[in-house]
């Protein structure tokens, strides 16, 4: 058994609402360039597995990291 994470493997239904304008968000990639030691999220990457993503709003251009968490399969 492992974990996978939804959106890389495009099984997720419906990304993430915009907090400004409520539209339906768009996965634009990984955002594994960005994780470092100093990084927020390097801390609870471990605790709860999970991928990072930016997400942007194809409405009003907001973009936002989401931290999706793993799946078991
Ligand atoms: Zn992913
Ligand atoms: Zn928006």
């Amino acid at each position: 058994m492992g974990t996978m994470c939804p959106v890389c493997n495009g099984l997720m239904e419906q990304g993430p609402l915009c907090s400004s304008c409520g539209a339906e968000m768009q996965d634009a990639g990984l955002v594994t360039d960005y994780l470092g030691p100093y990084s927020p999220y390097f801390h609870t990457s471990f605790e709860a597995p999970c991928c990072l993503h930016l997400f942007t709003c194809p409405r009003c251009g907001e973009d936002k990291r989401i931290a999706v968490k793993l799946i078991n399969i």
